[in-house]
């Protein structure tokens, strides 16, 4: 066990109680799920619900990514060794919950001409692009719904031999009826649900809850596959449960989410995973609350969202991040701009003393840091675990890492720190601050300098491939074009002068 001292504790959303966390310790290989019980450092399996790909990544998207980032880097600092798998919803999510409506990603397809498989890449690019510059870690697995067909086809398969599903019509539908468990996460009855009014009823369904595994295809539909029920495409929910189990075995330590999609998407994932395993699918289930405008959730369909390309323009991506980590996971972020830009002014205090500590630490003479110092990092150690162990509680982790910068700011400022004191400070905000919450103090401050200083050189060199043109000087205009190339710079002349742009 290379563990630390776990006393890390969750809100279970299944249980509604908050919980001692003890993964399964369990690493799932092929052909021997076995494998690894009990082998240091005990293995955590963790799966987020991932994006829809058929537009940009928003505020909302920002609050799940980094708080389930948070989670895993935690998770980590433990001692886990975590196997984080996020899916990315290619096809199947229709427009309408209840099995009606389009395929979100072909109606984006459609809309610009284009085939399904071009916005899905595109989209799921930018996603990347968007959480690299988050400082959100990537996904040990990113698999795609599209690449698991064979799985969802087998595992409806299953389902209808075990009497849990039915064919109607080229469409299989989960039989609700047929699993009394159903409803538990989301605390809904089914009686409820079939009076609730987002339950369209179908022709095709036995019951207005039961949800589709598998849904014919109908003609023009570009995004279908053959299976033994005729042509047709995977339901939604189906992606997470299949491809969760493929890579993290049958029973997930860690399965978190949108709080929106605890009803029907999770509940659903629970009734196939269970009815056709016979086991629990999810120790701990963790949801995410929302971002919120004025009160008001932000979403794509309530058109008052934010993309993250278009915040980056006015906050650095660290501020944003700063900006979701001051509220728990599990409580609404409120969007304004001086939201924003009060997180501005603290990650500029964060900022601030870890450049005060690296400034320090080039004349630092050479010593052990004196008792008073070990006392303040270790206090903010502490203070941060404790915090953190209390179900991720980062505006309270975040305040352990300001009250660490402020005493920090004091002691550099009276001066002659010795240099085991600047690496014991050092070290803390690097770890807490960098490690486990994700923000970096360099990047963003050497970050905006540096494009500062490339944008002023690509200039002059734009300028003097301008003069050689002038000069007829076309080889030196060409090579100078070419070399920008190979630096990752693309020029486009225009009539108005040449622009250039990152590749
Ligand atoms: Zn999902």
């Amino acid at each position: 066990m290379t563990i630390r001292e776990n006393n890390l504790h969750v809100t279970n959303t299944l249980t509604r109680r908050r919980e001692k966390f003890e993964p399964l310790a369990l690493r799932p290989t092929q052909g021997d799920p076995e494998h690894g019980r009990g082998v240091a450092p005990p293995h955590v399996g963790m799966y987020v619900c991932g994006p829809t790909v058929y537009g940009d990544a928003h505020l909302g998207h920002a609050k799940s990514y980094i708080s389930f980032d948070v989670i895993v880097r935690y998770l980590r600092y433990l001692g886990y060794d975590v196997t984080y798998v996020q899916n990315i919803t290619d096809v199947g999510h229709l427009t309408d919950d209840a099995d009606a409506g389009e395929d979100k990603v072909e109606k984006a397809a459609r809309a610009k001409k284009v085939h399904p498989m071009q916005i899905a890449e595109q989209f799921t690019r930018r996603y990347f692009e968007d959480m690299d510059r988050l400082n959100v870690l990537r996904p040990d697995i990113s698999p795609r719904a599209s690449g698991h067909i064979v799985e969802q086809i087998e595992h409806t398969k299953r389902l209808i031999e075990r009497g849990h599903a039915y064919e109607a019509n080229g469409s299989v539908y989960f039989d609700v009826a047929s699993w009394p468990a159903y409803g538990r996460l989301s605390g809904r009855s089914v009686e409820e649900m079939q009076a609730g009014a987002r339950v369209e009823p179908s022709a095709e369904k036995r019951h207005p809850a039961d949800f589709a595994l598998w849904k014919r295809a109908e003609p023009g539909h570009i995004m279908q596959w053959p299976s033994p029920w005729g042509m047709g495409y995977p339901g939604w929910h189906i992606e997470c449960t299949v491809m969760g189990q493929k890579y993290l075995g049958e029973t997930l330590d860690i399965h978190g989410g949108g709080i929106e999609n605890q009803f029907p998407h999770h509940e659903d994932e629970i009734a196939q995973a269970e009815a056709a395993s016979g086991k629990p699918f999810v120790r701990y289930w963790l949801h995410n609350n929302m971002v919120t405008v004025a009160g008001k959730k932000m979403g794509k369909s309530l058109g008052n969202f934010l993309t993250l390309r278009d915040a980056f323009a006015k906050w650095p991506p660290m501020v944003i991040r700063l900006f979701i980590l001051q509220s728990h996971y599990r409580s609404p972020t409120d969007f304004s701009e001086e939201a924003l830009e009060a997180a501005r002014a603290g990650f500029e205090r964060l900022g601030g003393a870890a450049a005060a500590i690296e400034k320090a630490a080039a004349g630092a003479p050479e010593g052990d840091a004196d008792p008073k110092i070990t006392e303040l990092v270790g206090t903010a150690r502490k203070c941060f675990s404790e915090a953190m162990d209390d179900d991720f509680n980062t505006p309270l982790a975040l305040s352990a890492l300001f009250d660490l910068a402020r005493e920090s700011n004091r002691l550099v400022a009276a001066g002659g720190l010795a240099k085991g004191a600047v690496e014991a400070l050092r070290g803390a905000l690097a770890e807490l601050g960098g490690g486990v919450l994700g923000l970096s103090f360099e990047a963003t401050a050497t970050g905006a300098a540096d494009t500062q200083i490339a944008a002023g050189l690509v200039q002059i060199l734009i300028q003097m491939r301008a003069e050689a043109r002038k000069a007829k000087d076309f080889n030196r205009a060409d090579a100078i074009r070419e070399r920008l190339v190979e630096a990752g710079v693309l020029l486009e002349d225009t009539p108005d002068g040449t622009t250039w742009r990152f590749k």
